[in-house]
């Protein structure tokens, strides 16, 4: 009971430990996991507002340097006129910052009507009146020199997508004269967005302050133009910062991304550079899935391990039963055994075996005292008779009667009967000089007459005995322990010459 209980506690200790050891490990991944999830999202946060911040540098550098020409051109007109040759004043000034100004896609004088007055590059495709534009109508109605930047348009010189950057133009009197305006193609934005790995879901935006989208990357026709002052950028952030990040489902795609935003101080462009947070995410997913499967592959080994453990602990434990359990069964054969191999299995006596070994260890022990010993050999008389004509069955139960007389006739602690073979039994007796043991070997013919166990084939008509009885001095025997024995015998056979039924003794 104590093993099983032992067995069991090592179960649940094992089982326990087993529970706590991944749980510590499934912990200490999890931290490390939202760890560097938090370290991704910091970096990716990082990049965008980095990304942000210098696209809205170059922005605001082409922003000046479009405001600085239309300065220029606006000065110009208003000081000389606005002329048709204006134009070849404005080429020649062009030409100088051709370099800078690679995005300028023309640059076009209109008179308060809304006719082109000159341009920069002359090839109109559509009408020369621009009245109808935003930006016109903007100019038209709002007096002050302040440059407006108005929503993407098609060029009507070479019909590509335009943000258009304008200056009104006054008279003298601050009457309404026209406008100058500065056309950048947004093709040159998007080459240059295109630069920048945003990943395959990443968008790049600019957008007026007003939450006119004018340039979006990758480019859509359609949104081009597109307001977004509904957005939760334009509600919510924009309200309360320049500058930050966030994280917004897109509308035109569906797509949750992290976006940095950067409002331009000085144009009120707001440019913005997101990523999608799938992909921004991805190699931190990888990690934390790959952590996540080692764990549970670790976990997996951990609970087999331990059950492998517990099995083999317990079948250790039923072996050890088992053995147990054979060592008694052992234990027991072996007792029985002992008594097979001491015991005589008719009678019930000692058998010859034993009778050898206590007489030496008699001989020995009455030597030490210097006592005498006596030796008794009791023999069947006419047995072979007896066998012959009352059967072998019947032999053997004589003989165990006679054997139940002996055992009586003896007592129990240090005097010893044994059935010296066949129908031959023999007494040692320590202690015993020759009277007494003439006396017992007497005393045990009368008993067996007493039995009175029929026996019609002996002179005496029931069973009889003759018993040899030889008695020496113990320490006289040593080294010649049997030759008490043979006195005896000696004796016995003077017995059976006598007459049998009596006893003879001869000195050992
Ligand atoms: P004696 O009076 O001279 O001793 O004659 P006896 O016939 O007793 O002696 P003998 O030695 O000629 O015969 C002994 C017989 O004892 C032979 C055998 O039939 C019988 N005998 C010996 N051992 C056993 C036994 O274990 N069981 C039975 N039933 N008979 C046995
Ligand atoms: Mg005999
Ligand atoms: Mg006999």
């Amino acid at each position: 009971m104590g093993k099983i209980v032992h067995v069991k506690s090592v179960f649940y200790t094992t089982t326990i430990t087993v529970i706590i050891v991944s749980f510590v490990i499934s912990l200490s991944l999890a931290f490390q996991i939202t760890t560097s999830r938090q370290q991704s999202i910091h970096q990716i946060n990082t990049s965008v507002a980095n990304l942000s911040h210098t696209l809205d540098v170059y922005t605001e550098g082409i922003m000046r340097q479009s405001e600085m020409l239309i300065t220029t051109i606006s000065d110009m007109t208003e000081i000389y006129g606005m002329i048709p040759q204006q134009a070849a004043n404005i080429q020649r000034m062009m030409k100088n910052q051709d370099d800078l100004l690679s995005q300028i896609n023309n640059v076009i004088i209109y008179d308060s009507r809304g006719d082109v007055v000159t341009a920069l590059h002359e090839d109109f495709s559509g009408r020369r009146n621009s009245a109808d534009r935003a930006f016109f109508i903007y100019h038209r109605e709002h007096s002050g020199k302040r440059v407006f930047i108005g929503q993407p348009v098609i060029s009507r010189t070479n019909g590509k997508w335009v943000i258009t950057i304008s200056r009104r133009l006054e008279t003298h009197t601050g009457d309404f004269n026209g406008v100058a305006v500065v056309t950048l193609g947004i093709e040159n934005f998007l080459a240059l967005y295109g630069q920048i790995d945003i990943g395959h879901s990443g968008v790049i935006g600019l957008t007026t302050e007003s939450g006119v989208l004018l340039i979006r990357y990758p480019f859509k026709n359609n949104y081009i133009g597109a307001i977004v002052s509904d957005s939760p950028l334009f509600r919510k952030y924009l309200k309360v910062q320049n500058s930050g990040i966030a994280r917004s489902i897109s509308r035109f795609d569906n797509i949750e991304r992290i976006y940095a935003f950067e409002k331009n101080k000085r144009y009120g462009l707001v440019t913005t550079v997101a990523v999608s947070t799938d992909e921004a995410m991805y190699s931190w997913r990888k990690q934390a899935i790959q952590l996540a499967v080692l764990i549970f592959i670790f976990t997996v080994v951990l609970i087999v391990a331990s059950y492998f453990l517990y099995s083999d602990l317990s079948k250790k434990h039923k072996m050890n039963k088992e053995l147990a359990a054979a060592k008694n069964v052992l234990k027991q054969a072996n007792e029985e055994l002992k008594v097979i191999a001491s015991e005589d299995a008719l009678t019930g006596l000692n058998n010859r075996r034993i009778f050898d070994e206590k007489l030496l260890s008699e001989i020995a022990r009455c030597a030490q005292q210097d006592s005498l010993i006596s030796v008794l050999i009791v023999d069947v008389d006419y047995f072979k008779r007896f066998n012959d004509n009352y059967g072998h069955p019947a032999g053997d139960r004589c003989l165990a009667q006679l054997g139940e007389i002996l055992k009586k006739s003896v007592r129990g602690d240090d005097q010893i009967v044994a059935r010296y073979g066949g129908e031959e039994f023999t007494l040692i007796l320590p202690h015993m000089g020759n009277a007494e043991a003439i006396s017992l070997g007497a005393s045990i013919i009368r008993e067996v007459n007493a039995e009175n166990i029929e026996h019609g084939f002996s002179p005496f008509g029931r069973v009889t005995v003759s018993v040899g009885i030889s008695t020496a001095r113990a320490v006289t025997l040593a080294g010649k322990e049997q030759s008490i024995v043979m006195s005896a015998d000696n004796a016995l056979y003077q017995a059976k010459r006598s007459g049998r039924n009596q006893y003879a003794f001869v000195a050992g």
